[in-house]
């Protein structure tokens, strides 16, 4: 399996498993024609979309589905709260052929590939998290959570790759020029994942297993790289887990077989 950030942060998320000539797409908060240049500089086909999952309905995990149910042939993934949620906001109906109905806590199988959504403390409507299982490997991608619920690390266990939150330094943000409402927001049981509760949670679902730890959702104005980092740093002491940061401005991509084989 391989696994690409296309893009992480505040202003536009999209992320993209390929395995066996397929791909999924995780939110579609970035322009299709980014979308399209992105997986080709991760050495992915653009072609071999074959739907997009969404999380929720904030404008950076949807602000492209009016153009992608337009201009490609994309299913979507989605409960039916988070479709309505995000019909209603991009002024688009997706076609009911094209829609795919999932349920938080029900595994879908996506032609063969298990797309387990479970659900996360975050003030949208009914916002999840998904796990994948296609060609042997599981990931997950964990973004948008106030805090790690048991529910959340039961999810994240046994992975082989997980794309989890890491928006902002807790310091930082109090100290920061966010209005107060909005630090308030940010870091309340429903806002974002700071770099310590992320630890927290990685340091309960870290196993021999985990091949790989991507740091997601890094706001560019609460954080620094090198915190976040450091953070997961002294949860993975010594573990072999390869760490790295998805961003907004540059995709990153990591072949999961590839590296065990190296
Ligand atoms: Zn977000
Ligand atoms: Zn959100």
């Amino acid at each position: 399996m391989r696994y690409a950030a296309l893009a992480s942060g505040s202003k536009g998320n999209c992320h993209a498993l390929s395995e066996g000539g397929r791909t999924l797409l995780i939110d579609a908060g970035i322009s299709l024609a980014q979308v399209r240049a992105r997986m080709t500089a991760c050495g992915l086909d653009s072609s071999t979309v074959g739907a997009v999952a969404l999380t929720h309905e904030h404008s950076d995990h949807r602000a492209a589905v009016g153009v992608l149910v337009r201009n490609t042939g994309w299913a979507f993934l989605a409960t039916r709260e988070t479709k309505l949620a995000v019909e209603s906001a991009v002024g688009e109906t997706i076609p009911a052929d094209r829609w795919i109905e999932l349920r938080a806590g029900h595994p879908c199988d996506w032609d063969g590939w298990r797309v387990l959504p479970f659900s996360l403390p975050h003030d949208a409507v009914d916002p999840v998290a998904f796990r994948v299982e296609a060609g042997g490997c599981a990931a997950a991608v964990v973004t948008d959570l106030g805090h790690g619920t048991a529910l959340v690390a039961d999810h994240c266990s046994d992975l082989d790759l997980l794309a989890l939150e890491a928006n902002h330094d807790v310091e930082m943000l109090r100290n920061g020029t966010y209005p107060d409402v909005l630090k308030a927001r940010i870091l309340s049981r429903v806002g974002h994942l700071s770099n310590s509760a992320m630890a927290e949670l990685l340091a309960k679902v870290l196993s021999p297993r985990l091949h790989t730890l991507v740091l997601a959702h890094l706001s560019e104005q609460n954080n620094h790289p090198d915190l976040a980092r450091l953070a997961a740093e002294e949860i993975l002491r010594g573990a072999a887990t390869a760490l790295h940061l998805a961003t907004q401005a540059q995709p990153m991509a990591v072949d999961i077989r590839l590296e065990r084989a190296g």
